[in-house]
C-alpha cells in the first residue's frame, strides 16, 4: 500500500467533509454514531444529584480553560474546572505538543498577562533554551503540567479530573441551566451562573444550542497528529544534525518518504516538527491523519493509527540518522488525539481573513495575535506573515456565542472564518482568550440575570490591562 491516504480511508479514516451541503450546524445535529446506526434512545426519567455552588464553571482544562479558570477565580468566582483527563494543560501537557508558538510579533512578547506568566514559569523546565527567547521555546510536559497545577490551585479554583461533559440542560433557549457532566461517581449535574466551553471542541456551547462551523466551504477540516517522544537520542548529533523538518530541502524526511518503507508517512504533506525537550529527549509533531474529532470511533482508531506512524517514523529515523537515532526507543506517546479543527462556535462577532489582513484593531479588542495563518491541508497557501511589529486584535466578541446568554468561549472554539482559525487556534492567543473569558464571565455573574453580551467591555478591557494584558 503506497499511499497513506488510500491506506486510511481502508482503516476507516477517511478524510474528513463534515458538510452536508453548508458548514453551518446547530446542536441538534446528530451524532456520529446515530448517523451510522440511525437510532436514538431517549432517557428514561432519572434523578441525579445537582452541585449547584458555582458562580463560574469551566469545561475543559487547556491552554484556554485553565486561564479563563485562574482569572475568574482571580475576579473574585467561586470556579470549578471540569477536566476529562487527570491533568491540565490540554495539547501542550495530555497532547505533548514539543513547543511553544511564538510569544512575540518579533520585537516584543505581546501575549501578556496570564499569558506571559505561564510561558515563563513552563521555561524553567527546560533550562537547555536560551534564558530570553521567545519563539518556538520547547514544552517539557510534566513541568508544564506542574506548572497550570500550581497556578490553578493557588489561584483558588476547584478542580475535577477523570469528568468529562455529557449533556447540557436548558432552563430557556439562551440559558443554561446545568451541566450534566460523567465521571467515576456517575451522571451529576453541576450549575453555574455563567458557564465557559474551552473544550477545544465547542461540545458545551455547540449542545447548549450555538451554531458552529467546521472546515473550508466544502468542510474539509485541517489533519490532526498523534505527538509522540523519544528518548535515548543523541543530542550532540542531533544539535548538529539536518533540521529534520520538511522545510529544509535536504531534510530525510524526503528520502524516508521516497524509499516506500513507511507507508503511514504522509507523501503530499510530510510533517516532521521536532523539539529537544530535555537531555536526550525529542518531542515529536510529526505525521498527519485524516479523522472527525468529535466521532469516538474514528477518534479511537486514530490514536492506534497515530501510535503506528510514531514507530515508523522511529524506524525511519533509525534507518536514515543513526547516529542520532540509533539508540532511541519511543518514550511515550501522547494520551490525547492531537486535532487541529473542529467546530467553530459563532460569536456576536466573526474573526476573518480581511481583518487578519488589514492587522485590524477593535474597540472592544481584549488582546493582541501576530501568528501566520498555519493550516496543515494540502493544497493551502497561506497569506505573508507579519512583519517585524505587526499584530491585529481578537474582538470581545468572538467569545460570545450567538443566542446564548450564560456561555462564553475560550482557546480554539472561538469564533473566526476557517483561514484566521489557522492562526487563533495555537496555545498564546488561546491563554489570551481564556483570560479575558473568565474575567468577563465574573463580571457577568454580577449582572441580576447574567448575560455575556452586555458585560461592560471597556470595564473588562480596564481590568485585563490591569492584569498586565497587551492590547490598543
Ligand atoms: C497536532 C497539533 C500540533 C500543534 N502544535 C502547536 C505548537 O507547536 N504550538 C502551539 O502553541 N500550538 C500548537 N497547536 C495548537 C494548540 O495546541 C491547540 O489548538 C490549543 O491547545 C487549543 O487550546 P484549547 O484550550 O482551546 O484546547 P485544548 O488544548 O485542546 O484543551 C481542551 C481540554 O478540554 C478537555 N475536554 C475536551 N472535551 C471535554 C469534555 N467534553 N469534557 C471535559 N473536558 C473536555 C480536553 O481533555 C483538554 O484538556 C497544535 C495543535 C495540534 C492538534
Amino acid at each position: 500500500m503506497n499511499n497513506r491516504r488510500e491506506f486510511l480511508k481502508t482503516a476507516g479514516l477517511a478524510t474528513v467533509a463534515v458538510a452536508m451541503g453548508q458548514n453551518v450546524m446547530a446542536a441538534g445535529t446528530k451524532s456520529a454514531v446515530e448517523k451510522s446506526t440511525g437510532k436514538s434512545l431517549t432517557l428514561s426519567k432519572k434523578k441525579i444529584s445537582v452541585d449547584d455552588q458555582w458562580d463560574v464553571i469551566v469545561v475543559g482544562g487547556g491552554p484556554g480553560g485553565c486561564t479563563a479558570a485562574i482569572s475568574a477565580a482571580r475576579e473574585g468566582a467561586k470556579t470549578l474546572l471540569i477536566e476529562a483527563m487527570g491533568q491540565l494543560g490540554g495539547m501542550g501537557t495530555s497532547g505533548m505538543i514539543p513547543a511553544w508558538c511564538p510569544f512575540s510579533d518579533k520585537e516584543k512578547i505581546i501575549y501578556r498577562g496570564l499569558a506571559e506568566k505561564i510561558f515563563t514559569e513552563s521555561k524553567k523546565g527546560v533550562p537547555h533554551e536560551r534564558a530570553n527567547k521567545l519563539d518556538w521555546v520547547c514544552i517539557n510536559p510534566e513541568h508544564l503540567m506542574s506548572v497550570y497545577d500550581k497556578f490553578v490551585t493557588e489561584s483558588g479554583v476547584k478542580v475535577l479530573f477523570f469528568s468529562r461533559l455529557a449533556s447540557v440542560e436548558m432552563s430557556a433557549n439562551d440559558t443554561i441551566d446545568a451541566l450534566i457532566v460523567a465521571n467515576k461517581a456517575g451522571l451529576t449535574a453541576f450549575k453555574a451562573k455563567v458557564y465557559i466551553d474551552a473544550t477545544g471542541d465547542g461540545d458545551l456551547a455547540a449542545w447548549a444550542g450555538a451554531s458552529f462551523k467546521r472546515g473550508n466551504e466544502d468542510g474539509v477540516e485541517q489533519s490532526s497528529t498523534l505527538c509522540f517522544s523519544f528518548a535515548n537520542v543523541d543530542t550532540y548529533n542531533y544539535v548538529n544534525g539536518p533540521d529534520l523538518r520538511p522545510n529544509n530541502k535536504n531534510s530525510p524526511i524526503y528520502d524516508i518518504i521516497r524509499s516506500g518503507k513507511y507507508p503511514l508517512l504522509d507523501p503530499s504533506n510530510p510533517l516532521l516538527c521536532n523539539n529537544l525537550i530535555g537531555p536526550d529527549a525529542v518531542g515529536f509533531n510529526a505525521g498527519h491523519l485524516e479523522l472527525d474529532s468529535t466521532d469516538p470511533y474514528a477518534v479511537s482508531q486514530g490514536m492506534i493509527t497515530g501510535r503506528q506512524i510514531a514507530a515508523q517514523h522511529l524506524e525511519a529515523l533509525k534507518e536514515y540518522q543513526p547516529k542520532t537515532f540509533g539508540g532511541s526507543f519511543i518514550v511515550r506517546t501522547a494520551s490525547v488525539l492531537g486535532a487541529r479543527e473542529s467546530r467553530r462556535i459563532e460569536g456576536d462577532y466573526t474573526f476573518t481573513i480581511e481583518d487578519w489582513k488589514q492587522r485590524k484593531s477593535f474597540e472592544d479588542e481584549i488582546g493582541r495575535n501576530s501568528y501566520c495563518i498555519d493550516v496543515h491541508k494540502v493544497g493551502f497557501v497561506s497569506p505573508p506573515d507579519y512583519k517585524k511589529g505587526e499584530s491585529h486584535g481578537i474582538p470581545y466578541r468572538c467569545l460570545t456565542p450567538k443566542g446564548l446568554k450564560n456561555v462564553l468561549t475560550a482557546g480554539r472554539c472561538i469564533s473566526t472564518d476557517e483561514d484566521t482559525f489557522g492562526s487563533l487556534r495555537v496555545m498564546p492567543p488561546c491563554l489570551v482568550t481564556g483570560e479575558a473569558a473568565g474575567m468577563a464571565a465574573v463580571h457577568a455573574t454580577k449582572q441580576s440575570k447574567p448575560d455575556v453580551h452586555k458585560v461592560d467591555v471597556q470595564l473588562l478591557r480596564k481590568r485585563l490591562k490591569e492584569e498586565g494584558q497587551y492590547f490598543l
